[in-house]
């Protein structure tokens, strides 16, 4: 079973889809990490965008790897921790325009339905309930005011030792879901049949409580 969860930047997808997950006793799946990961790895490789063999020559040498050690979710590319690094500004402000090339979206989709294959999964991302898993049992699409996503990322770069204006973050988040929404390639957009879940003013634990019932209530027919 595959539960969807698509919607703009900083709605708090990766804190619910988390919890929601071990809630569920269900597979997590970051497919944003995976997208950063590329990014990461054509940043690292000098790779120019417009030379399409040097970028599939890379895409295929590259290994995407999820593991779960004490409680956190790590991702590893070519065996390498690189969970903090893709989450830095340099990956966040590239990774639109990585995500919008094809090739990229054909290799990260193959491995994306190739994952949730054998598991249930509670996938979050931009295309999941539209394109990846059309047919997914439930789909949620979050959405949240600007400045209390703004002020959301500001927290969770704080972590990360990076301090930006709440305003600066605001219009980076406007101008990435803009490039999302605005893509040729599975744009970033609202299945007909998926839930729209207003975050602005939800704690994490409401809105998780009521998208686990709301799971609950849709399967329970099924
Ligand atoms: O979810 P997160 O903010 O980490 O995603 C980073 C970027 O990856 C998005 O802004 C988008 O460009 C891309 N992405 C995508 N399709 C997905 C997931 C993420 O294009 N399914």
């Amino acid at each position: 079973m595959i539960v969807a969860i698509d919607g703009f930047a900083a709605t708090g997808k990766s804190t619910s889809a988390k919890l929601i997950a071990h809630e569920l006793g269900f597979t997590y799946l970051d497919t944003g990490a995976m997208y950063r990961c590329v990014t990461l790895s054509f940043l690292n490789n000098d790779i120019n965008l417009e030379n399409k063999l040097s970028l599939i020559a890379l895409l295929e040498k590259t290994e995407i790897e999820f593991k779960n050690r004490r409680n956190e979710n790590l991702v590893f590319l070519n065996g390498e921790n690189v969970s903090a690094d893709i989450r830095k500004t340099e990956v966040t402000s590239y990774v639109s325009k990585v995500s919008s090339i094809s090739e990229v979206r054909n290799f990260l989709v193959k491995s994306q339905r190739e994952i949730a294959k054998n598991y249930d999964c509670v996938i979050e991302g931009r295309d999941i309930g539209t394109v990846v898993f059309p047919n997914a049992e439930v789909k949620f699409f979050l959405v949240a005011d600007s400045q209390i996503r703004a002020e959301r990322r500001h927290l969770e770069l704080l972590e990360l030792k990076e301090k930006k204006s709440i305003k600066t973050l605001m219009e980076e988040i406007q101008k990435r879901d803009s490039l999302d929404s605005n893509r040729e390639n599975s744009p970033l957009q609202k299945a007909k049949d998926a839930i729209e879940v207003d975050t602005t003013k939800m704690t994490i634990n409401s809105q998780v409580e009521f998208m686990v019932n709301k799971v609950k209530l849709i399967t329970i027919g099924k």
